[in-house]
């Protein structure tokens, strides 16, 4: 199989800087493999840049699974702040794609960063968010309709940047040429709904394309965070 893939990241209208990173920076396609990846730093203006510059670059230095790769860009963060205490709090989430010629997708994920499927004009979201309003919505305390206002919908329940053993989700996805995977941060997907994200994907023709069009869509509902995303188009 062949990837064909453009990222984008942006720094949003209201925000003041852009604490999210994305890799790879730079559009390309490979019939072997590609990593990606996309990180949402929190934890202030300075940390939070830190903390998922550190997070990405820990993360594609090491070899190794998704889980592993994670488990790396935590110690460094961690290390990050051990060196400079004034970062403390910093933290950052991180969901990252190993796409295999094969025509294997492993994910690992940490934190609300999203992964996306979108397959045969489906979307479907691969990854779970690990924030207090996911958890409420899973045990029927509030309604999912309740999410988008309710007062802590921000908070992250799980980070890179803590101390000792992280909790990673993995998962493993057989691709099959067509497909379209997305990678993004929570500043496109609190912006545009689902439907509209598929819509979006279903008339852009190429990567970049469909990239720059999900943050000018963030952007046009508002654009009330960094918006970031990773396009990958799986070819025969
Ligand atoms: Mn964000």
């Amino acid at each position: 199989m062949r990837f064909l893939w453009a990222t984008a990241t942006h720094v949003g209208m209201v925000r003041g800087g852009n604490e999210d990173s994305v890799y790879p920076t730079d559009p390309g396609q490979s019939d072997e493999s590609l990593l990606a990846a996309v990180a949402d730093g929190m934890g202030g203006h300075v940390g939070g840049e830190v903390a998922s510059r550190t997070a990405l670059e820990a993360a594609v230095a090491t070899d190794g699974t998704p889980a592993h790769r994670l488990r790396a860009a935590n110690d460094a963060v961690v290390a990050a702040i051990t060196d400079d205490p004034a970062l403390t709090g910093m933290g950052t989430t991180l969901t990252l794609g190993i796409f295999d010629g094969s025509g294997t997708l492993d994910l690992g994920h940490i934190g609300d960063s999203r992964g996306y499927l979108y397959r045969g004009g489906e979307l479907t979201q691969l990854t779970s968010d690990h924030t207090l309003v996911a958890e409420l919505i899973a045990s029927g305390r509030i309604r999912p309709e309740d999410a988008a206002t309710h007062p802590q919908r921000h908070l992250v329940t799980r980070a890179i940047g803590i101390a000792g053993a992280i909790d990673v989700d993995e998962e493993s996805i057989a691709l099959e040429a067509g497909d379209r995977v997305l990678l993004c941060s929570d500043g496109l997907t609190t912006m545009v709904n689902d439907d509209d994200v598929a819509t979006i994907l279903g008339r852009t023709p190429t990567p970049d394309d469909a990239a720059w069009a999900l943050v000018e869509a963030a952007n046009a509902a508002g654009g009330h965070d960094n918006v970031t995303v990773v396009v990958v188009d799986v070819l025969e």
